[in-house]
C-alpha cells in the first residue's frame, strides 16, 4: 500500500439495495491530497467519505478554478478492471495546465486510483450495466477573493455504484439542437474538463428538458452552424457507411470512449470523417434517410442512441427511434472488454488486482 495514510471509519455503511441510479451512493472512503507552492503535493491520505471543511474565501467558490475526470471500475467473475486511465490522466494535465493548475503524475493518478478501488472493491456492483463511478476531481483551496491563479490545491477522488446512467438504458434518447446558448469558442476551455464549462451549459439543458428533451446538441461558438457534441457526450453520425463526428480542435472534449469507438470502427470497417460539417447538413441527410443512426459517446452512458433531434421548433425522428445495429454492436463490442468478457487486442483493460495488504 503506498498512501498507508488510512483514516478508519467507526462504522462501515449499509450497500445499497436495489436501483442504483447515477451519484445517488458513494462508499465509504474518498482520497485527499494538498497541494502547496512549498511543499507540492503532500498530506496524502485515504479518509472517509464525507462533508470537508472549507474557508468561505477559498477562491474555487469565487472564481472556479476546477477540473474533474469521470472514468469507471468494471466488475467481472470477482476481477475488477479499469478501462486506459492513462487517457483520464493525460488528459486531466492537459486540463489542469489550461487551468494553470498543478500537474499530477500519470503513475500517480493510476495508483491513488487503483489503491481506493482496491480498498473499495466489495462496493462495486456487478449487475448486467452497473459499475464503480470514479470522479477525480481538483480545485483552488486557498483563502483569497482576489482574482489570481491560487497557491494552494486539494485533490479528491471519490467513488460512487452506478446503474445505468439514462433511465432509458440502451434505447434512444430525444436531443434538442442549441441554436441560441454556447459550449465553447476556439481559444476557450472547449476541451478542458473543468466545472466552470458545466455552469455555463445549464440554461441550455434546463431549457431542453422543458420541452421533453434529455441533453443538447450543441453547436459551434461562432456561427452556430456547425455540430459540435452533446451536453456530456461526443456525437457521431453514420450517413450511408461513413461516421461523421466533429473533430478535436480546441471546442470538443476529447473522449476516451470517443477514441475507443474511432478505433472499434475501423475494425468493423465502417469509414470515418472527422470533420466539420453543418447542422443544416444534418437537416437534409435526415430527410433523404441518408442519415442511418446517430448516438452519443461518454464514460457514464457507453454508447446512447440518438432517436430525435429537435431543431428550431421542428422534430427529426432517426432510425424510427430504435436502436441501429451499428450501435448496438460498438456498445456490446466496448462493454464487452471493459468487463473482461470479450478479448482486449488493443490493451485497453487494467485489471485492479486484490493485494490484501
Ligand atoms: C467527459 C465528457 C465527454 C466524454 O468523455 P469520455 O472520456 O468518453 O467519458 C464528452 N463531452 C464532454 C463535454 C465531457 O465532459
Amino acid at each position: 500500500m503506498k498512501y498507508k495514510f488510512l483514516i478508519e471509519r467507526d462504522k462501515l455503511k449499509e450497500k445499497p439495495q436495489g436501483e442504483l441510479g447515477f451519484g445517488k451512493y458513494y462508499t465509504d472512503y474518498m482520497f485527499e491530497m494538498t497541494y502547496t507552492e512549498d511543499e507540492g503535493w503532500h498530506d496524502k491520505k485515504i479518509r472517509p467519505y464525507g462533508p470537508i471543511e472549507v474557508d468561505p474565501s477559498v477562491m474555487v467558490l469565487h472564481y472556479a478554478q476546477e477540473t474533474f475526470e469521470g472514468l469507471k471500475a468494471y466488475k467481472n467473475d470477482g476481477k475488477v478492471y479499469l478501462f486506459r486511465p492513462e487517457m483520464n490522466a493525460k488528459r486531466f494535465q492537459s486540463s489542469n495546465e489550461r487551468m494553470c493548475m498543478p500537474k499530477i503524475d500519470t503513475e500517480e493518478f493510476i495508483n491513488i486510483i487503483e489503491e481506493l478501488v482496491n480498498l473499495e472493491r466489495d462496493w462495486i456492483p456487478d449487475s448486467e450495466g452497473a459499475s464503480l463511478y470514479i470522479r477525480p476531481f481538483m480545485f483552488a483551496s486557498e483563502k483569497n477573493i482576489g482574482v489570481k491563479v491560487a497557491n494552494k490545491y486539494t485533490f479528491l477522488v471519490s467513488l460512487s455504484p452506478v446503474g445505468q446512467y439514462y433511465k432509458e438504458g440502451i434505447n434512444p434518447v430525444k436531443i434538442y439542437v442549441e441554436d441560441k446558448y454556447i459550449r465553447a469558442a476556439q481559444g476557450g476551455t472547449g476541451f478542458v474538463k473543468c466545472g466552470g464549462n458545466y455552469a455555463a451549459s445549464l440554461i441550455a439543458q434546463q431549457r431542453a428538458e422543458e420541452m421533453g428533451y434529455t441533453q443538447v446538441l450543441w453547436l459551434d461558438g461562432k456561427e452556430r452552424k456547425y455540430v459540435e457534441e452533446v451536453g456530456s457526450m461526443n456525437a457521431m453520425f453514420l450517413i450511408d457507411d461513413t461516421i461523421y463526428t466533429a473533430p478535436i480542435d480546441g471546442t470538443v472534449l476529447p473522449g476516451v470512449t470517443r477514441d475507443s469507438v474511432i478505433k472499434l470502427l475501423d475494425e468493423f470497417d465502417v469509414k470515418l470523417k472527422e470533420e466539420h460539417f453543418t447542422i443544416d447538413f444534418l437537416i437534409d441527410m435526415i430527410e433523404e434517410g441518408r442519415l442511418k443512426e446517430a448516438f452519443g459517446t461518454g464514460t457514464a452512458a457507453v454508447i446512447s442512441p440518438i432517436g430525435e433531434l429537435g431543431y428550431k421548433g421542428n422534430s427529426y425522428i432517426i432510425n424510427e427511434f430504435k436502436t441501429g445495429d451499428l450501435t448496438k454492436k460498438l456498445y456490446d463490442r466496448l462493454t464487452g472488454i471493459q468487463y473482461g468478457r470479450l478479448e482486449d487486442k488493443y490493451g485497453w483493460r487494467r485489471e485492479v488486482k486484490n493485494d490484501h495488504c
